[in-house]
């Protein structure tokens, strides 16, 4: 079984994703997660990554679309969510090939949906840990004690891709490719739409809703 949770930068996603996995038997698959730590990793394939990730564009589909085909071929009975991919046409087609040669399929599109300002101030106040990549927000959800992990007292630092103008790149770029992808979801009939502003546990009681009614 696989979910895509789709939408822009900063809707979201990856925390809905983290509290899916902790609740719901499914693995969290990040895209941008795989190519951070190849970033820490310092490997060939990170630091190719890293010179597209820091200008906010897009990393090139043969490397994400391999980094995926890696993880889901390798767990061919395990339900994942998707979190940042697909995020191209061809990703898209591409993820289709693959879950059909494993023989298995995408049961729910999830689009959640935040307006771009809320956007904007939501990213430019989240704030990452550097080893277990815990998420936090200055505003909303800061660490208590101020630049350290609640989770594991590492370091939390902003990502070099949340600066203003960055966010406003990748909006873009969202616009441009990846939204475009809705419509090629829409008419199989399993994208659903959630207004994703607002409480975190409101807005995954109303997820999982969606998952129990479409899935
Ligand atoms: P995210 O953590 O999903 O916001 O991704 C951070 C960055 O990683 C993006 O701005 C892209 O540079 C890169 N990235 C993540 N997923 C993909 C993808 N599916 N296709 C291309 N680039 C990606």
């Amino acid at each position: 079984m696989i979910i895509i949770l789709f939408g822009a930068p900063g809707v979201g996603k990856g925390t809905q994703a983290k509290l899916l996995q902790e609740r719901k038997s499914f693995r969290h698959l990040s895209t941008g997660d795989l190519l951070r730590s190849a970033i820490k990793n310092n490997t060939d394939l990170g630091r190719l990554a890293k010179s597209f990730m820091d200008k906010g564009e897009l990393v090139t589909d043969d490397v994400v679309i391999g980094l995926v085909r890696e993880v889901i071929s390798h767990s061919p009975n395990e339900s994942f969510i998707l979190d940042g991919f697909p995020r191209t046409h061809a990703q898209a087609v591409a993820l289709d090939v693959m879950l059909a040669e494993i023989g298995t399929g995408i049961s729910n599109v999830i689009n959640l949906m935040v307006p771009d300002e809320e956007i904007i101030h939501r990213l430019s106040q989240r704030r990452v840990c550097v080893t277990c990549g815990a998420t936090y927000n200055l505003l909303a959800n800061a660490p208590k004690k101020e630049g350290i992990c609640d989770a594991c007292g590492s370091e939390v630092v902003q990502r070099d891709d949340d600066s203003v103008e960055t966010i406003r790149k990748r909006l873009a770029l969202y616009l441009d490719k990846t939204a475009p992808l809705l419509n090629y979801y829409r008419i199989t009939g399993k994208l659903a739409e959630l207004d994703a502003v607002g409480d975190i546990e409101a807005i995954n009681s109303e997820l999982v809703q969606l998952l129990v009614k479409v899935g």
